[in-house]
């Protein structure tokens, strides 16, 4: 048995802990990072990137089979397009093992300690560690919880045989012939239009009213209303009740009012995901919680002095860019900085087609919290960007104060837009108003220009509409 002692450990390398790691190496303080898959967590390894990767080669596919098809606008033909989803998977594994391995290097460039193995807590400063090797103890003088979260299963449709995880259908080799989704959230509705344009028959079961609960009608009309051109059927107000399954396929029993029988080869569950808070000790702890989650302070604190928790164990939005935000943070304060979370926005974006951007408050959230607000809103139709690439559905819109013209938030929904996000994170992080915005001389022809034309409809001005 090793026994070790650092100034900081972390538990968990994914986005919220490696960089919280090589933060806090690059600031001199002695830092141990325990990992006991690959390094990365989820984000790297099974979210965010194979997810993006996969929905731009699906991007790919579904434009050239437009073209096989005779359907493309821009005048290109093409004969009998196909694709290989075990190569395209592959390209998909090599992006993701560049990724990883660029983190163990910027690790090591911090000087901080991994120790690839499970880690459990003994008490709120020792964590041991079981690696292939044998075992570790360590001692630290802080530590930080970032063990990430968990698919949610369906008690009536476990995970296994036909029924997968987002995980899994990231791996699979062969598109399948009909997809049921359970939950129209970020996960089935990104993978779901993927799915479909790889050539998949895709439904979508989701039990509320509409999909993408979280934001609004407007930004996700025409979400809806592309999902319906590509062929996905969309079931809202659904439950997903009971399954059965054979060698033949699987048939999926949902219920809204009357209960329908959904076939399918295979079946992916996407109903939310849970902090993951067992299996190495933490309950012993007895840390203060927030609902399922940890409950931290302004400073990632936990209820036990010396212990930190960040990224998804701390609740909403579960975010890698929050994670990322919250690692840095607490390797700050570790180091002796003075830090808070004082943040205005986290900004989130769904990679739906047409994609959906939401930073700041919301027109709904702003008249809750009782502020008067003035909107501006701009279509891309009217935006000659938008039209050159063939995709002018969707707009932006942003939302301020009214009496001082303070931007509150801004949204948007388009095509590819998803870049215009950090613009719009920086201009809420810097107080601007919709002066500065619209003053701002914006490149031509881009989408970019719609934010500044939302801005000059909101002060009643607008150019091009
Ligand atoms: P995680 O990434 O979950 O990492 C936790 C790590 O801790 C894991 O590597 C795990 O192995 C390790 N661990 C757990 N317990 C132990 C233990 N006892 N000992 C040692 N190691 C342990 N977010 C976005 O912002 N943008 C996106 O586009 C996006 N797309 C997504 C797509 C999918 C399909 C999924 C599933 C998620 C997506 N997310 C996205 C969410 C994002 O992946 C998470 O918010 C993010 O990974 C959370 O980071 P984390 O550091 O909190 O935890
Ligand atoms: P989600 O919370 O986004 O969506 C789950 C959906 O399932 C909801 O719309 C919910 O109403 C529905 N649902 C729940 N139970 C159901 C049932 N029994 N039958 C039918 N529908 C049901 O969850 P997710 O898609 O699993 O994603 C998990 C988290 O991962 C997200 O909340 C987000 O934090 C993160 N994520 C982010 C991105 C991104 O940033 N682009 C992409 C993927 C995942």
């Amino acid at each position: 048995m090793e026994d070790l002692h650092c100034k900081l450990l972390v538990l968990g390398g994914g986005p919220g802990g490696y960089v919280c790691a090589i933060r806090a190496g690059q600031l001199g303080v002695d830092t141990i990072l325990v990992e006991r898959e690959a390094l990365g967590g989820v984000c790297l390894n099974v979210g965010c990137i194979p997810s993006k990767a996969l929905i731009h080669a699906a991007d790919e596919f579904h434009a050239v089979c437009e073209a096989g098809a005779g359907h493309s606008k821009l005048g290109i033909s093409l004969a009998s397009p196909a694709i290989d989803l075990g190569a395209t998977i592959s390209w998909k594994d090599d992006i993701v093992s560049r990724l990883t391995g660029g983190v163990g290097v910027l690790l090591k460039k911090a000087g901080v300690k991994v120790i690839n193995g499970h880690g459990r807590f003994i008490d709120g400063k020792t964590v041991e560690v079981t690696t292939p090797d044998g075992t570790v103890v360590i001692r630290a003088d802080a530590v930080v919880i970032a063990t990430g979260s968990q698919p949610v299963e369906l008690p009536v449709m476990p995970f296994g045989d036909r029924v997968m995880n987002s995980s899994d259908i990231l791996a699979l080799h062969d598109v399948p012939k009909q997809l049921v989704i359970i939950g129209g959230g970020y996960i089935g509705l990104e993978i779901g239009t993927a799915m479909r344009k790889l050539g998949a028959g895709v439904t979508i079961v989701e039990a509320s009213e509409r999909l993408l609960p979280l934001y609004d009608a407007d930004l996700t009309r025409p979400v809806a209303n592309r999902l319906k051109a590509l062929g996905i059927e969309v079931l809202t107000k659904t439950l997903a009740i009971g399954m059965s399954q054979d060698g033949a396929g699987a048939n999926v029993e949902a219920a809204s009012g009357e209960t329908r029988t959904l076939p399918a080869d295979k079946v992916l569950v996407t109903v939310g995901r849970k902090p993951l808070l067992s299996g190495f000790g933490l309950e012993d702890l007895h840390l203060g919680m927030d609902g399922a989650f940890i409950r931290i302070d302004a400073q990632c604190r936990t209820s036990m002095r010396g212990v930190y928790a960040i990224g998804d164990v701390t609740g909403e939005p579960m975010l890698a860019h929050r994670a990322m935000a919250q690692g840095e943070l607490v390797a700050d304060i570790v180091a002796g900085k003075p830090r808070n979370w004082d943040k205005y926005c986290i900004p989130a974006i769904c990679f739906t087609d047409p994609e959906i951007v939401a930073v700041g408050k919301m027109v709904h959230e702003a008249k809750a919290a009782g502020i008067e607000v003035t909107v501006g809103i701009f279509p891309f139709r009217a935006n000659g960007r938008a039209m050159t690439l063939d995709r002018d559905d969707g707009f932006v819109r942003v939302v301020a104060r009214a009496d001082n013209h303070l931007v509150l938030g801004i949204q948007a929904t388009g095509a590819g837009i998803a870049e215009l996000a950090s613009g719009f994170a920086l201009a809420i992080e810097m107080g601007a108003r919709l002066e500065d915005i619209a003053e701002t001389i914006h490149a031509h022809p881009t989408q970019g220009e719609a934010l500044q034309e939302a801005c000059l409809s909101a002060l009643g001005h607008a150019i091009h509409i």
